[in-house]
């Protein structure tokens, strides 16, 4: 891991830190990242992103390459790297997000949240920035209880075909807590559940873009199992409110540093997606059953009384709401498609 070359990376026309605020968003091409960095443009940061484009596409960020206040490098986050001048706050992101995705190559995704990880707390380190890492609802595995608060230490199975994931963000938890406590670096850890919006891969496989592609495709939507596994969807304008808000949480002597729930309490079965996304694209596919992967988790719903009470954060846009811009989104990329296919 540490005999590679050091990769060194630099703000291209060496743009002036004028706000004092440089970010590095790692994984800043994926659905959650792009549109985080975006958000950072808008707000006048000077944003360097970082990613592999494992499962990151260029188009996500396509709109901010022309940006001088932007710089992307395509880079792999276990590989060590140092950055020349300033940084001020990372956000972790990079990770494949999706189940099929992440399973794809398992000890890549596995490293990448540990010796990744480890990577970005030296470079905090160095820089003395704050860092946050995208932890993930998965970290509670298949739960017992609900809705799971952050004090619910979870049933993973190590050795499932999740595990390279989950644990990975479990591990990673736990390095993050540790090099606050024995080396001082200023952490906060996100608990992610379940978001959508636009900017996701339409082809990552999860349930909303799968969903929402099929529907609009006039194909039968795949329900693994019975559909009756629930889960809890956050609109990602939500999400940035959410990472931006514990990220800029002030410390008040350590509990910042905990995990936080960020996700929508509101609960539905898959069964239940479907029938509001083939009502809301008025579409005429049907469903069809598939079987339930290995250890799909059978229900998740955050309890987010910490994120609340620490960050005065709560989701404000409903399902029913985030899936109108979201469904435009996955319109587009259709036609998008159609287009580069000549049709
Ligand atoms: P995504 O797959 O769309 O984006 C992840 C990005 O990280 C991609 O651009 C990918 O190319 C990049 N990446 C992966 N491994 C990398 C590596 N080793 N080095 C550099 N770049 C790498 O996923 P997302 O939904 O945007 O998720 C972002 C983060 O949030 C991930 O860490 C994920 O685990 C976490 N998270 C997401 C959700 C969700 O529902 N979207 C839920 C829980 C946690
Ligand atoms: N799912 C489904 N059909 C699909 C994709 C997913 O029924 O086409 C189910 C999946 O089995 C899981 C839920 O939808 O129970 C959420 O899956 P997703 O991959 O979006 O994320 P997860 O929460 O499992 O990481």
């Amino acid at each position: 891991m540490t005999d590679k070359p050091v990769f060194k990376l630099q703000f291209p026309a060496a743009v002036p830190d004028e706000t004092g605020r440089t970010i590095l968003v790692t994984g800043g091409a994926g659905f959650i990242g792009a549109n985080l960095c975006r958000r950072l443009i808008d707000a006048g940061d000077r944003v360097i992103c970082i990613d592999n484009l494992e499962t990151g596409r260029p188009e996500n960020v396509a709109d901010l390459v022309h940006n001088p206040r932007f710089a992307f490098f395509r880079h792999d986050i276990v590989d060590p790297f140092d950055i020349d001048g300033p940084v001020g706050r990372i956000y972790n992101l990079a990770c494949p997000g999706s189940p099929p995705k992440y399973q794809l190559d398992p000890l890549h995704t596995f490293k990448t949240s540990v010796y990744g990880g480890m990577n970005l707390l030296e470079l905090a380190k160095r820089k003395s920035a704050r860092i946050l890492q995208s932890s993930t609802s998965e970290v509670y595995g298949d739960p017992e209880v609900t809705p799971q608060s952050e004090d619910y230490r979870g049933l993973v199975n190590t050795v499932g075909p999740r595990a390279c994931y989950d644990e990975g963000k479990r591990a990673s938890e736990t390095l993050f807590h540790i090099m606050q406590e024995q080396q001082g670096v200023d952490i906060r850890i996100a608990r992610i559940f379940n978001t959508y919006g636009p900017g996701m891969d339409p082809e990552d496989g999860r349930v909303i873009s799968n969903f929402v592609m099929q529907a609009c495709s006039a194909e039968d939507l795949t329900i693994y199992g019975d559909g009756s596994q629930t889960r809890s969807f956050c609109y990602i304008d939500d999400m940035l409110d959410g990472l931006t808000a514990l990220m800029e949480a002030p410390d008040d002597g350590g509990t910042v540093g905990c995990p936080v729930n960020l996700g929508n309490p509101g609960e539905f079965s898959v069964s239940e997606l479907a029938t509001l996304v083939l009502d809301m694209t008025g579409s005429r596919s049907g469903t069809t059953h598939r079987d339930l992967p290995v250890d799909d988790p059978r229900q998740r719903r955050p309890d987010i009384t910490r994120a609340l009470q620490m960050l005065n954060w709560a989701p404000k846009v409903s399902l029913r709401d985030g899936l109108v811009p979201t469904i435009a989104y996955f319109r587009g990329e259709i036609e998008r498609q159609e287009k580069l296919k000549g049709n």
